[in-house]
């Protein structure tokens, strides 16, 4: 027997990512393949370039989308900018920046460590701190710590990188298209993102860019880079005006990416951060009123991903199964420390919508009130609907 063919239910995506894929995105994926050294290809390639220039903010020309998911695009600037011994400040207070440090080690780095507990940031003073004693040769630091909601700014943290003769390599998978991000005014060197947090795309593509002082370090390297598939220099070559065969890139999955973008400059990059935002702190109010508690400061929040104390009694995987079975909304759990301690509740990219907010709070006072838990009946709506009321 054949299995079915694929017929996914359709799902509200409200946890760490993937985000929902609107329409159009999956429209694009769905376009005729043509050769990856196809004319129309190549041109599609350019655009792609272009937009994404526009979505980091950067003139960069070295800005592509690497074949593979955001860890692809960690993996990308760590293994350019590392040679076997070079020194490497890996700041961790989640599961990304651990797993940078894991990749960076891996990639030959002599690294240390910047620890801080999860859902808290770092302050530049401690960076300047290690920087003065390790003389590293890049800092690497998440932008937007997806385990925890943490926003981590950065661009202070660039200058003293740079004064201090350090690149800064920097993850953006969560941030890019949903808070500013701006590379060249904060002096980024090696960024990375993913397309299935706030560009709404499907999974599998790493948009990076790599700043000049980047470019340079890597053309500085007196051995080659540890991974074939992700070497710049060759990679960049494709993307470039020779297109000399590298590898064969997933081409619809650039189409879908080419349409995301497009989605993302059509609303305007300030209308969907203020978006993000308005959708934030409605969330943030219902919740407030049913009781729950975020485990992150309100000083350095994302409005992306918002992290839950979950109730005191209440069963952390049953609502969850819940919330899926009977509402179709998939929101994530805790990592690490925070595994049964937190929910994970993503409002990213085209999830971000008012109709999301009210649904998902009223779908979960349903699960709470089910579970035996005390929620005042409407408070959450009531309170999301007063922030939305209140412009
Ligand atoms: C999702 C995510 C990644 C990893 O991306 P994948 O697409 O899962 O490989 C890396 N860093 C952060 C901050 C993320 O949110």
């Amino acid at each position: 027997m054949l299995p079915a063919p694929v017929s996914p239910t359709r799902r509200i995506l409200m946890g760490p990512g993937p985000s929902d894929v609107p329409h159009r995105v999956l429209a694009a994926l769905a376009s005729p393949t043509v050769g990856h050294l196809d004319p129309y290809f190549l041109q599609i390639m350019d655009e792609l370039q272009t937009m994404l220039r526009q979505v980091f903010c950067t003139q960069n020309k070295l800005t592509l989308a690497v074949s593979g998911t955001g860890s692809a695009g960690m993996e990308t600037t760590v293994v350019n900018l590392i040679e076997s011994g070079d020194k490497m400040v890996v700041c961790v207070n989640g599961v990304f920046g651990g797993r940078m440090a894991d990749v960076a080690r891996r990639a030959g780095a002599e690294v240390f460590l910047l620890e801080r507990p999860y859902g808290e940031i770092f302050d530049a003073a401690e960076i300047e701190a290690a920087l003065k004693k390790h003389r590293p040769k890049v800092v690497g630091i998440v932008n937007a710590e997806t385990s925890t909601g943490a926003h981590q700014p950065v661009e202070d943290i660039a200058k003293l990188c740079h004064a201090h003769g350090a690149l800064i390599l920097v993850d953006c998978v969560t941030s890019l298209g949903g808070v500013p991000l701006e590379v060249d005014k904060w002096e980024l060197d090696a960024v990375y993102s993913g397309t299935q947090k706030c560009l709404s795309c499907p999974p599998g593509l790493a948009p990076v860019t790599f700043s000049d002082r980047a470019v340079a370090a890597i053309d500085a390297r007196k051995t080659k880079v540890q991974s074939w598939y992700l070497d710049m220099q060759m990679v960049k070559d494709y993307w470039g005006s020779s297109r000399a065969y590298h590898h064969t890139a997933p081409i619809n999955m650039n189409y879908s990416l080419h349409e995301a973008l497009r989605l993302v400059l059509e609303e305007g990059l300030p209308a969907r951060f203020a978006r993000h935002h308005r959708n934030h702190i409605a969330l943030r109010d219902g919740l407030a009123a049913m009781g729950i508690q975020y485990a992150v400061p309100e000083t350095h929040r994302l409005p992306m991903l918002n992290a839950v104390k979950i109730p005191a009694g209440v069963d952390d995987v049953a609502v969850r199964k819940q919330l899926l079975t009977e509402f179709g909304i998939e929101i994530g759990g805790g990592l690490g420390p925070w595994k049964g301690q937190v929910w994970r509740i993503g409002l990213m990219g085209s999830t971000s919508s008012a109709s999301n907010v009210l649904l998902f709070l009223a779908a979960l006072e349903k699960c709470l009130l089910d579970k035996g838990a005390n929620v005042p009946a409407g408070a959450g709506v009531a309170a999301a609907n007063a922030s939305y009321r209140a412009g």
